[in-house]
């Protein structure tokens, strides 16, 4: 099709070659009047595309699903999940992979529609997405990926000009995003469940290929696979919780094998520092609190691992204990993650055995005075004082006393531990209201001027210049906050 050219597409579909049970060959269906509301730029470029190409007719028309670029082989991946903790079939039933776009580097990335129709994965679903969400997904993960936690990218968002019911009728829209590949833990339950060994064999390849070439020449791959995979992700989730972020569906179809965060539904950051902070509207037990992330992320692996049993040894047995020692690695991956971010949060820059004990001790502070998490850490790097009930405290004047005293032991310049606090504590997170406030802007009034401006705040947020601090206050409302998903 003559838009590749213009627009810069190069894509592959590796994905397609794999064997037919593992997804479903499926174009996104046409949308009404698609219109281009927001375009990632600095993504764009990255991806080898041409922003005023896809600016063009042609181009978003791409980009809505009316038009499918040359190389792409639009399919639907099967997978399966734990949600909640109950195993289902579920797949691609609102999102199509064009392909995988190779960059001018020679990285593979996934390019997936997300709001574009139905698909035999659908179950009752319309397979369409409100704008509300997808915007939101937009927002929420160039944040993350601004404050360097491993996460997909969003490059665009186009309306569709066709509603899509909901409680009420809302503006349908198709988000474009972009992963170093959409494999998940659930697309291993889904082979390990319904497919054979030699087909897991094949989905663990093709894996090993993709992400970790590094390992496939090891003495026992699939098992090196599922170490690599519980690295990450303990790291993954230790960068979560050091900026208080809740993704809010931990389910483990929404757990990614490459280590980037996944499916902003429900997420939200937490302001107040409590470990039982949950926001989504159906999370009524807490299993994915703050607090319970790193336990539920064990949990999700603990799956992985058992999937992955046919091909870790010959002998069950033998397979089993294999799967268990790695997956008993977890905890003290992660605490080791947690341990390192937290000492660069507080401006630590050697190892003592007492650290953690400073660090919990700060912790169980903030919430007992429900200090605000972000806003604790940023006047900590600047040594101001909140006007907030913890730093009026006298417990926590004692607290500040034994840091300084910490900080004087090590033999490091100042200046190099104030350094490491203003690159590891954010000046700005996308703090909820805001949120809502450019959503509300755009949705209701058609006005994007509110989100480009928040997303231009978010986009740096270890700079902190002075426009930032407006979006540092908390919100002054009491009540929870909610966030709702499968919108
Ligand atoms: P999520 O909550 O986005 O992780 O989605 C969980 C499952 O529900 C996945 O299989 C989705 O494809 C599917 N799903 C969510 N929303 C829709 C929708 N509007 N139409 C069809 N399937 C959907
Ligand atoms: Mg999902």
């Amino acid at each position: 099709m003559k838009n590749s050219k213009e627009t810069g597409w190069n894509l592959d579909n590796s994905y397609a070659r794999l064997p037919k049970s593992f997804f479903s060959s499926i174009n996104p269906t046409s949308v009404r009047s698609p219109k281009l509301i927001i375009l990632n730029h600095p993504l764009a470029e990255d991806l080898g595309l041409n922003v005023q190409g896809l600016q063009s007719e042609d181009g978003a028309a791409v980009l809505a699903g009316n038009q499918i670029p040359e190389g792409a082989s639009p399919l639907a991946q099967a997978y399966a999940g734990h949600q909640f903790g109950h195993f289902n079939m579920l797949g691609d039933g609102r999102a199509v992979l064009l392909g995988e776009q190779i960059t001018p580097k020679g990285e593979r990335v996934d390019i997936q529609l997300k709001g574009s129709g139905r698909t035999p994965y659908s179950r009752g679903g319309d397979g369409r997405a409100a704008l509300g969400p997808m915007l939101r997904e937009y927002i929420i993960s160039e944040a993350m990926h601004a404050l360097t936690i491993p996460t997909t990218r969003s490059l665009a968002v186009v309306i569709t000009g066709e509603p899509v019911i909901r409680e009420t009728e809302l503006p349908g829209a198709i988000l474009t995003r972009i992963a170093s590949s959409h494999l998940r833990v659930g697309t291993f339950q889904y082979v390990a469940q319904w497919g054979t060994v030699e087909e897991l064999q094949t989905l663990a390849d093709y894996t090993l290929n993709r992400h970790f070439p590094d390992i496939e020449a090891s003495e026992n791959p699939y098992l090196s696979l599922l170490r690599e995979v519980i690295k990450r992700q303990a790291e993954l989730i230790a960068k979560w919780q050091l900026v208080g972020f809740i993704h809010g569906v931990m389910n483990t179809d929404n757990m990614t094998i490459s280590g980037e965060t996944i499916d902003y539904g429900p997420c939200a950051f937490m302001d107040a520092y409590d470990p039982e902070t949950v926001f989504s509207s159906i999370d009524l037990h807490g299993r994915y609190s703050y607090g319970n992330q790193p336990n539920m992320a064990g949990w999700n692996l603990a799956r992985l691992a058992e999937s992955l049993l046919p091909l870790l040894h010959d002998d069950e047995e033998q397979a089993v204990k294999l799967a268990q020692d790695a997956i008993s690695d977890f905890p003290s991956l992660y605490q080791t993650s947690w341990l390192s971010g937290m000492r660069a949060k507080l401006g630590i820059l050697n190892e003592e055995a007492q650290d953690e004990v400073l660090m919990n001790d700060l912790l169980h502070l903030m919430k007992k005075y429900r200090a605000d998490y972000t806003n604790t850490f940023r006047a900590l790097t600047f040594d101001t004082q909140e006007n907030t009930a913890l730093f009026e405290a006298s417990e926590f004047v004692q607290w500040r006393k034994r840091w300084l005293e910490r900080l004087d032991r090590q033999r490091e310049a100042k200046e190099a531990a104030n350094q490491l606090m203003r690159n590891s504590n954010p000046a700005v997170i996308p703090r909820n209201h805001r949120v809502e406030e450019a959503l509300e802007a755009a949705i209701e009034r058609g006005d994007y001027s509110v989100m480009e401006r928040l997303l231009g705040i978010l986009a740096n947020p270890y700079a902190h210049t002075a426009e930032q601090a407006d979006y540092a206050t908390v919100p002054v409302s009491t009540a929870p906050y909610r966030t709702f998903c499968g919108t």
